[in-house]
């Protein structure tokens, strides 16, 4: 493969952004014939009820295959799936002056189960174009992203054009429930190493203006009052756990909203959130006074406020209520934690050269953070600068989910465009 580069040599010193993207607009119709096609194969995560990506991920092989451009391919053993792997496939254009370092496209092959059938006007596995939209499963999330740096990957290779570092366009599998067989084992592989920066298109805004850069940490908390049952008659006899996780609920909620009051204008809305959310279903009858409440709150905590401090604060207000109400006690579990990494610094040189790619399409673009849950905190975490970003309706998971076909070309388009802001 590194021998078919530099032969021609001199388009990677001129690289014409408006040839380019003409190129790009001619792909239209192949893009949206690549969707139809692609979506036509299930690929709903294993976790999810679906038998995976596999079969996907042989037809983006052979979609490279027949363009004789060469990949890698990383396989991740899965027990839970026929094949007993699941497919991670990486293309590579060298970088002409380093190949230590790597710009990466990341998008993701499979999909989300459909939910509820009868929510869906159409079959979610029989894709539908209509009014420039293809509706479909995993159109948007994440299909959008792989027929876009695909067709970017066959411009670049067509046109042989070199950055300075490596370009990576990687599919990865399973992410939807966390990765394990996809962007973590390749991290653990070693393949993402410092001073590499990467884009994933999964997720963006209908006018593709804002470039994701942070998040919030995530922290989803299950409160147990444990009190005494009895007859609400007679009070005496029991310790009401309704009242006291009730009074305990607002005190937390409130204390929270006012001792973590700082706000960042990187995100929206500027402060961390806290918000009591689901209830459990206690006694069975009006005159039974509960002896057990059970209920969820929802955190999303600015990344440079440590999780444990809103924590240590949690704890000494159970403290004090246990305190108070002789006999009772209140246990807390993580049904979800995530701790945000320090985000990607807006003045990298990817969040920048997107901004500056975006901003000559005429969209005023802007950086900034979001509540939570991207797989760009598993790269930051490791210190690599990852923005999230495409142009999306934002219909993930969602029934009649769908890709705007002009977005496929606008973002492929600036894809390219990010692309010559590196030098050659
Ligand atoms: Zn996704």
């Amino acid at each position: 493969m590194q021998g078919s580069w530099g032969t021609k040599g001199l388009s990677r010193y001129a690289m014409d952004i408006k040839r380019l993207k003409a190129l790009i607009s001619e792909k239209k119709e192949q893009m949206a014939a690549d969707m139809m096609e692609m979506s036509r194969i299930p690929a709903v995560n294993p976790r999810m009820g679906g038998a995976g990506e596999y079969a996907r991920m042989q037809w983006i092989m052979r979609w490279f295959d027949k363009r004789q451009i060469p990949y890698e391919v990383y396989e991740v053993p899965d027990q839970h799936v026929k094949e007993g792997v699941r497919l991670n496939v990486v293309v590579t254009i060298p970088g002409a002056r380093t190949k230590d370092q790597s710009l990466w496209f990341i998008s993701h092959v499979d999909t989300v189960g459909p939910g509820d059938l009868d929510a869906w006007e159409t079959d979610p596995f029989t894709p539908v174009e209509k009014d420039g939209r293809i509706y479909g499963l995993g159109c948007e999330d994440n299909s959008q992203s792989v027929i876009t740096t695909m067709a970017a990957c066959e411009v670049l290779f067509a046109e042989q054009i070199q950055i300075d570092r490596n370009i990576r366009f990687y599919y990865a599998s399973d992410e939807e429930t966390g990765s394990e067989f996809g962007m973590k084992a390749l991290l653990l592989k070693g393949l993402f190493r410092p001073g590499d920066e990467a884009i994933v298109p999964d997720g963006g805004s209908p006018d593709g203006s804002f470039v994701e850069i942070a998040e919030k940490s995530q922290v989803w908390l299950k409160f147990t009052v444990n009190g005494k049952t009895a007859h609400a008659a007679m009070p005496h006899l029991g310790i009401n756990a309704c009242y006291i996780g009730m009074k305990f609920g607002v005190e937390l909620e409130d204390s929270l909203k006012a001792k973590f009051d700082r706000e960042d204008p990187m995100f929206h809305p500027p402060m961390s959130t806290f918000e009591l959310t689901q209830k459990f279903a206690n006694v069975e009858s009006p005159n039974v006074m509960p002896g057990k409440d059970s209920f969820c709150m929802d955190m999303r905590v600015l990344p440079d406020i440590p999780v444990d401090e809103v924590m240590g604060h949690i704890y000494g207000l159970i403290g004090k209520y246990e305190k108070q109400y002789a006999g009772i006690t209140i246990e807390t579990e993580f049904l979800t934690r995530t701790d945000a990494p320090a985000p990607t610094p807006p003045q990298s040189r990817v969040a920048v050269n997107l901004v500056e790619a975006i901003k000559e399409t005429g969209t005023e673009a802007y950086s900034g953070g979001i509540g939570g849950g991207t797989c760009g905190a598993v790269l930051r975490a490791k210190h690599i600068p990852a923005v999230i970003w495409a142009t999306l309706d934002d219909m993930c998971h969602t029934p009649n989910e769908y890709v705007v076909i002009d977005n496929m070309v606008r973002d492929a388009g600036i894809y390219l465009s990010v692309l010559s802001r590196y030098e050659p």
